[in-house]
């Protein structure tokens, strides 16, 4: 019998997006035909000015131990951007932690606020990770499942009904992974308000707050005044809007005494992020070239939006989803597709739509669901409308089963 593992990871699962990926990947080794639209990945190259700024980083010699909190440069850059995206309010570089990509900052956060007999509130569906997260904090995660006819965002009411003693926390994403829906300023506040009332801590992820098909960057719990953010934690990054998921840079606002907190934990994780990424980073965030290519990168983006939208309501126009107001996620409803025996649902969805059409999708079980599917449309516009293709005609084929 192998030695028993640690209670800690009584819970753990392997990521079951990035093992979809990788099944893919092996299926297209053996030569087969596979469009994967299940990663969670821009599918453009890194913007060549930040990527100049690592390079020479390196060439620099920026390569011995970092500041554990993240070189000055890049902490006060990402302030900057935050300032400027919620309409000039000051943001406090000192206390902005940076982080092994964003999903290390999310890590850092749960584990110093987060223990046993603590309750977290994660609005469902959610991001494969949160309930990961939590649950290696020894802390619970509780799914709280929005309104289909609400984009499937929750509303304080919701969370109102999950509400006790126990609940010291929320994790918030907004653009949302994996539905795209985007809380307006007024649920953010309303949220806040819900979460001050009961000295809740919010965990803000808008790491695709830049990746917003309304007017502007979506809104942020920043947009809200000082008295909301007491117990406010916001999650940023350089990974998606800045197409750099492989330098790994995330970053965390915190008040201060939370902030040291996370440092020191860090100080024992990882001595802080990787160092010549972290100028990669800090060159993202404040050039104006970059901004350029970020706006070039939204604009396909939102250009594929539309395309993904107009296909499904006059090709499939019994499918229900959600409409995605940002990042680059469009979440539909499977669960009135017909697939044989009695089957139904995200997985079984999935499962045949790769075996037969040879396209990658997400179960929606993945995210806390599984009457609804995820797919990505951050891939070329050709693999896109190949994929609709054959998704559209499995939906269709399937369907028209049922009818025979
Ligand atoms: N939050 C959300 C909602 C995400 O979708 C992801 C990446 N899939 C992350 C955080 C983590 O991003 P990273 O660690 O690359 O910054």
């Amino acid at each position: 019998m192998p030695d028993p593992l640690s209670s800690n990871i009584q819970y753990l699962k392997p990521s079951e997006t990035v093992a979809i990926s990788n099944e893919t990947k092996r299926r297209r080794a053996l030569g087969e035909d596979v469009l994967d639209l299940s990663v969670g990945e821009p599918d453009f190259d890194t913007p060549p000015v930040a990527a100049q700024a690592g390079i020479q980083a390196i060439e620099r010699g920026m390569t011995r131990y970092p500041p554990n909190v993240g070189i000055p440069e890049l902490r006060a850059a990402i302030a900057r951007r935050m300032s400027l995206l919620s309409g000039g309010r000051p943001v406090n570089a000192d206390n902005i932690l940076i982080s092994s990509g964003s999903k290390h900052s999310i890590f850092n956060t749960c584990f110093t606020l987060f223990g046993p007999k603590d309750k977290v509130l994660i609005p469902a569906p959610a991001w494969v990770s949160y309930p990961q997260i939590v649950h290696l904090c020894r802390a619970e995660p509780i799914l709280v499942h929005g309104a289909p006819e609400w984009g499937l965002k929750v509303s304080p009411a919701d969370l109102e009904r999950h509400t006790d003693k126990l609940v010291r926390g929320l994790i918030i994403c907004s653009p949302c992974n994996p539905t795209g829906a985007v809380y307006t300023k007024t649920e953010i506040k309303a949220i806040a308000e819900w979460a001050r009332k009961h000295d809740v801590w919010v965990i803000a992820d808008e790491i695709y707050r830049e990746i917003s098909y309304g007017t502007g960057p979506a809104a942020s719990f920043l947009d809200l005044p000082d008295e909301y953010l007491e117990r406010t934690v916001l999650i940023y990054g350089a990974s998606k809007a800045y197409a750099m998921t492989g330098w790994r840079i995330g970053g965390a606002l915190a008040p201060n005494h939370l902030f040291k907190a996370m440092a020191a934990l860090q100080s024992h994780m990882t001595t802080g992020a990787n160092h010549p990424a972290m100028w990669a980073a800090a060159a993202a965030f404040s050039d104006e070239r970059v901004e350029q290519d970020v706006q070039r990168m939204v604009a396909a983006f939102r250009r594929r939006r539309d395309r993904v939208v107009e296909r499904f309501r006059t090709e499939a126009p019994g499918v229900e989803y959600v409409e995605p107001h940002g990042a680059f996620y469009f979440f539909f409803r499977v669960d009135g597709v017909p697939l044989g025996e009695g089957k139904g649902g995200g997985q079984a969805f999935c499962d045949q739509l790769m075996a037969k059409e040879g396209v990658a999708l997400v179960p929606g079980a993945a995210f806390g669901d599984d009457r609804w599917v995820r797919m990505s449309y951050a891939v070329s516009d050709k693999d896109l409308e190949s994929a609709l293709d054959r998704i559209l005609r499995f939906i269709r084929t399937q369907s028209s089963q049922r009818a025979a």
